[in-house]
């Protein structure tokens, strides 16, 4: 009956009503369920994993300890810009080059490091120039750590990509208004590392430098006092608003893939008959943080972030017809089968009533089904805290 419901690979909900007009079985939606989540064709279209919760990196211990470098470009004009930044400080340096190659690279920290020293560890993506060999030996012969992203995933490197955005959103401004682009980047620049850091709450140049910058604002305070304790407190603080913001609304949801879990891998989408994971099987053969290694058949691996891999349900006929007489084991079928109806760029309550469940709460029992919101009034604090942040960010 089930494989009859099935035919045409009809939804969990349709296939229900479908067969409720002839048929009834006490397992059946269990039994429904079960049987779509484990169809070899469905989970090749099925939405696309969503992206774990946000882990907040710690601020580094001190200035230059560890920097970012990335390429943004072409512009118009041909050029490419590298920016290097600082995580403690948020400092940032913008070098323009005509070509993204590893010599050019190599050229611009040299001329940095002469001037800073080495940092102790290098962040960057996996462009052409990162890993070229020459790039990778210039970092050794300078005693620098190098740490490569998550391939397909800029996300990793939050604070980079969040620096381009507003790096282009001058550009194109300039360009809009006919201005001296290059003129308009210093401009932007000095505009920055003089203005207090959203998130540190200092600017970035005066942290950087350890003495304050001098702008064309008369200015009363020539000392500078860094109270490193503060910075923190504020870079944790806002950070974690940050982060409960950003999870609520991507609906982020924690993944249990594990070393030896079969899983489907995201593809590119080739044509408009691109299913959306690839049917070849993949291995798990490691998992860090939200990135992941897995191997395919023919032994080639890839590593992606947590979000490109479907863990593969494989269908056990035995498991079909078995009542359960687990109550909490309904209540999340249910959930879960209301979500899948809901289109993937719809936001839901779904990850706040997760978060709630999962706040501790003096003597709850432990089969309580009732979900506890939070006064909505909470959320509207964390939220117009954010909202001030989004203001006060340049
Ligand atoms: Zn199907």
């Amino acid at each position: 009956m089930l494989e009859i419901g099935h035919e045409g690979h009809i939804s969990i909900s349709g296939m229900k009503a479908k067969l409720r007009l002839n048929l009834w079985w006490t397992t059946m939606d269990k039994d429904v369920e079960y049987w779509v989540d484990t169809c070899k064709g469905c989970r090749l279209v099925r939405k696309i994993t969503p992206p774990e919760p946000i882990t907040s990196t710690d601020l580094p211990s001190r200035v230059w300890e560890m920097v970012a470098v990335d390429y943004l470009g072409p512009l118009p004009s041909g050029h490419y810009l590298l920016v290097i930044i600082d995580y403690y400080s948020r400092y940032y340096e913008v070098e323009l080059t005509k070509s993204p190659s590893a010599e050019n690279t190599i050229k611009v920290l040299s001329n940095i490091i002469a001037r800073e020293g080495s940092m102790e560890t290098l962040v960057c993506d996996n462009g052409p120039a990162f890993i070229d060999k020459r790039f990778t030996k210039f970092l050794k012969n300078h005693d620098i750590q190098l740490r490569h992203t998550t391939p397909l995933w800029p996300q990793a490197n939050g604070e980079v990509e969040r620096q381009n955005r507003s790096l282009l959103r001058r550009l194109r401004i300039a360009q809009a208004l006919k201005l001296d682009w290059k003129e308009e980047l210093l401009a932007y620049l000095m505009a920055y590392r003089t203005t207090p850091h959203s998130t540190t709450g200092v600017p970035p140049g005066n942290l950087f430098r350890g003495r304050v910058i001098k702008t064309k604002l008369p200015s009363m305070k020539l000392k500078i006092h860094i109270d490193d304790e503060a910075v923190r407190d504020n870079d944790r603080l806002k950070k974690h608003l940050t982060k409960v913001y950003a999870d609520k609304k991507r609906n982020a949801k924690e993944s249990d893939l594990a070393p030896g879990d079969k899983v489907l891998v995201r593809q590119k989408k080739d044509n408009k008959l691109s299913t959306p994971f690839s049917p070849e099987e993949h291995t798990v053969i490691w998992k860090r943080g939200n990135s992941v290694v897995a191997r395919s058949p023919n032994g080639k691996e890839v590593r992606r972030n947590s979000t490109y891999f479907q863990r593969i349900k494989e269908r056990d006929t035995n498991k079909v017809g078995v009542q359960e007489d687990n109550d909490d084991q309904d209540v999340t079928e249910t959930s879960k089968d209301i979500n899948a109806e809901i289109p993937t760029n719809v936001s839901t309550e779904a990850p706040m009533d997760s978060n709630v469940r999962e706040t501790p709460t003096l003597s709850q029992p432990s089969r309580q089904k009732r979900v506890h919101r939070t006064p909505h009034k909470y959320n509207d604090f964390v939220l117009g805290l954010i909202m001030d942040c989004i203001h006060s960010n340049i």
